[in-house]
């Protein structure tokens, strides 16, 4: 029976990632990628050569079976997502839950590294009594009642955001009567950023920077 590996790949910086996570892409027989392009560059970084396949969101339960098929041969496949850890909103979950289930005799690996989730955590100061994390909200249905369940939170709460939304995002927390949050922009980039302070100042900062409103956010709303 052969293994599974689910590799965490850089959120950023390509310098983000573990000696066991290359040396995993260099032995196994075959990478499944979220987007085969993306994860083309890493490889060539690092001089990687590998059959690749791509497994995203929409064709994660097809292709499940065919990396059960796989498996049964006795292959070494890795899983990797376009960035950080794959399951953490990202695809890989239905790979691992079809695999646990339909082959309990593989072996299933996880290859820890770099999310946007634990390094916003780690710059962001806050206590260590835990956190809750929602990663995107949903755009329409659920959203207001996502916002007010944030708002009740007695812990930090954590959501990933794209530029598009980051300043209705905003808007929102400010109407409800959100007091602090932490934004971190373009983790482990050049244009790296945290903003930290009341909704009010984040959005006056957005407002004085407009070339601010891009790229990928954490935002930790404090209880
Ligand atoms: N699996 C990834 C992880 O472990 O963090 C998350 C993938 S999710 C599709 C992408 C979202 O994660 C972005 O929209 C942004 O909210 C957040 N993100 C990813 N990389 C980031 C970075 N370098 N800086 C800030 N946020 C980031």
């Amino acid at each position: 029976m052969g293994t599974l590996s689910i590799v965490a790949t850089p959120i950023g910086n390509l310098e983000d990632i573990t000696l066991r996570a290359l040396r995993t892409l260099k032995e196994c027989d075959v990478i499944y990628a979220e987007d085969t392009r993306v994860i083309s560059k890493l490889l060539a970084r690092y001089e990687i050569k590998k059959p690749l396949q791509r497994l995203d969101a929409a064709t994660e339960a097809k292709k499940a079976d065919e990396v059960i098929g796989r498996l049964e041969a006795g292959e070494h496949v890795a899983f990797v997502s376009d960035a950080g850890t794959p399951g953490i909103s990202d695809p890989g979950s239905r790979l691992v839950a079809a695999v646990r289930e339909q082959l309990p005799g593989a072996t299933i690996e996880a290859i820890p590294g770099a999310s946007a989730l634990t390094a916003a955590l780690s710059i962001a100061g806050l206590g260590s009594d835990g956190f809750t994390f929602l990663g995107f909200l949903p755009h329409k249905k659920g959203r207001q009642t996502a916002l007010k369940g944030i708002v009740a939170s007695e812990l930090p709460v954590v959501l990933y955001e794209s530029p598009h939304r980051i300043l209705k995002l905003l808007e929102e927390l400010g109407a409800l009567g959100v007091a602090r949050i932490t934004i971190a922009r373009e983790l482990t980039k050049m244009h790296e950023e945290i903003v930290s302070g009341t909704v009010v100042e984040a959005q006056a900062h957005f407002a004085a920077h407009p070339d601010a409103v891009r790229g990928e956010f954490v935002v930790i709303i404090e209880p």
